[in-house]
């Protein structure tokens, strides 16, 4: 009789898989990052977190969600270099992924046919409702999408896209509370008018 081992099933088992975090400005992603790096690196994974050196809004070194919640990060310039300082890595974390350049899809299949489990965070959509960098196809290729929500400051349902309440057209203009608003479908249309309308 031939008896398989289960804990040698789980030493063979492939563990590289792709996980997104996406949804609007407000909405906890940096802080979900956070939960799932914290909750491995307690197991005793070596972790990393990523994001772009554009996300200068706090210190250069950390990746700090609103509530103040500390972990260690390393900014780069490019999504290739993320390869290049993974080795020995278990768990990549990559905050603010919108800002990477379209490369950071092959690099996340990359890492994760390599074995290592990486999670992403990242705004789906820009102020205007268009899907942001690299997230969509990040979306496509992962293996589990998370969509968290903010609420909206207006009705209070569920929030659907980061309201931009300055008159300014440039795509990346990083701020917090007094730039940007979350707002439901229904109230940002509202919105929408309002603007069009002081604008005549
Ligand atoms: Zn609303």
């Amino acid at each position: 009789m031939v008896v398989f081992s289960e804990d040698h099933n789980q030493e063979t088992r492939c563990r590289g898989r792709i996980e997104v975090i996406c949804g609007s400005m407000f909405s906890g992603k940096t802080e979900e990052l956070i939960r799932r790096m914290k909750r491995a690196k307690f197991a005793r994974q070596r972790v990393e977190i990523f994001k772009p050196a554009i996300d200068t809004r706090y210190s250069e070194e950390d990746v700090v969600s609103h509530d103040n919640n500390i972990i260690k990060s390393t900014p780069i310039d490019s999504s290739a270099s993320i390869l290049l300082f993974s080795s020995e890595i278990d768990v990549v974390g990559i905050d603010e992924a919108q800002f990477f350049d379209e490369g950071l899809v092959y690099v996340c299949n990359e890492l994760a046919n390599r074995g290592v489990r990486v999670i992403i965070a990242g705004l789906d959509m820009d102020f205007k409702g268009i899907p942001f960098g690299p997230i969509p196809a990040l979306c496509a290729i992962a293996d589990e999408v998370t969509k968290v929500h903010a609420i909206c400051v207006k009705c209070g349902d569920l929030a659907y896209i980061s309201h931009r309440t300055v008159d300014n057209d440039k795509r990346v203009l990083l701020g917090e509370t007094t730039e940007y608003e979350p707002l439901c479908r229904c109230c940002y249309q509202k919105a929408l008018k309002e603007e069009s309308k002081n604008k005549q």
